[in-house]
């Protein structure tokens, strides 16, 4: 008999789910439409459905330790997703209330950067550490914050949100919350896009870029541009590892972080987003701070992280109940 967590990864498109065994290994994962239901009340009647099939499918017997939840605008102590915007449904969502009815298993509800750190602390390169960050690079820039071992996530579970702190306020690039040169505008892979097309239209250097539109090009090419030795590919990292790097160089200061873990498209990109990220943290630091922060790429698998990561809140809490005895 083994013991499984199920982790739920919320997404505006698209929903994964998969069970996930206390030493980080998948059992199973399925997939659904999130925009398919257009009543949230319909979505969690498939998803118990969809566990609970799952579950007497497997050939192991699977006993069922609790669920995590990780969603956009995800509220843990209210166990809630309260207005999020790029979800089918708006308002306030009793998503623990109504999946603990339907399930009878304890649900922990949070958002998705929260659960990518918690998934870095418990399978991933920050185990044993009490004190780092975590950035999500996706279409919007995530992040969470641990701190003396624990998830900093304020009255409204809204901490250490890092995507709208400001880069340029005054004539910054708009943000989609309504505000001006947020971090993610510049520092996403949306944000890298917007800069490969305001670098072409400023030179007229030649780029393979050139000519790609603005939906068809990804951070993927952008990688293998540079990697080819584009001169606008390559400024576009140097530019988005510069804004990275300086503010996280405020966060550093706010955290004291042992490190800063990066997550998604943008940080496969690997040192062409690294070098200049430690570089300009390390020139913004205060002296006490300098070469002692580490930037690390996150050690989760890029296609099962959100999974593995809303697991590890059920593992996280039985560790610490466990300890607690
Ligand atoms: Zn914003």
């Amino acid at each position: 008999m083994t013991k499984v967590a199920i982790g739920i990864d919320i997404g505006g498109t698209s929903t994964k789910l998969g069970a996930v065994d206390e030493n980080g290994q998948i059992h199973f994962q399925c997939s659904l439409s999130t925009d398919k239901y257009a009543d949230f009340e319909s979505f969690t009647n498939v998803i118990a459905k969809t566990i609970r099939h799952e579950l007497e499918q497997g050939t192991q017997y699977l006993e069922l330790a609790g669920i995590g939840i990780g969603a956009p605008h995800g509220v843990r102590r209210r166990g809630t997703i309260e207005h999020a915007a790029n979800l089918p449904w708006s308002g306030v969502l009793p998503l623990k209330e109504s999946l603990e009815d339907l399930l009878g298993i304890e649900v922990i509800v949070t958002n998705d950067a929260n659960a990518a750190a918690m998934g870095e602390k418990v399978f991933g390169g920050a185990k044993g550490m009490d004190d780092f960050v975590m950035i999500t690079l996706g279409t919007g820039l995530g992040s969470a914050i641990i701190s003396n071992g624990m998830l900093i996530e304020g009255m409204d579970g809204f901490a250490g949100e890092l995507g709208h702190v400001t880069y340029n306020h005054i004539n910054g690039r708009y943000c989609r919350c309504g505000r001006r040169g947020c971090l993610e505008t510049y520092v996403s892979a949306t944000g890298i896009k917007r800069t490969i097309f305001k670098l072409l239209a400023d030179h007229f250097g030649p780029s393979e870029l050139r000519g790609v539109s603005f939906d068809d090009l990804s951070t993927k090419m952008i990688s293998e541009s540079a990697h080819r030795g584009d001169q606008i590919a390559l400024e576009a990292f140097e530019y988005t590892g510069k804004i990275l790097g300086s503010k996280l160089a405020e966060t550093v200061q706010h955290t004291n972080p042992e490190a800063i873990f990066l997550l998604g498209g943008l940080a496969q990109a690997g040192d062409y987003i690294f070098k200049p990220a430690k570089k300009y943290l390390d020139e913004s630091l205060l002296h006490v701070f300098k070469d002692k922060v580490q930037v690390l790429p996150s050690e989760l698998l890029a296609n099962s992280a959100p999974v593995v990561g809303a697991a590890s809140l059920v593992w996280h809490k039985h560790n610490h109940e466990l300890i607690a005895q």
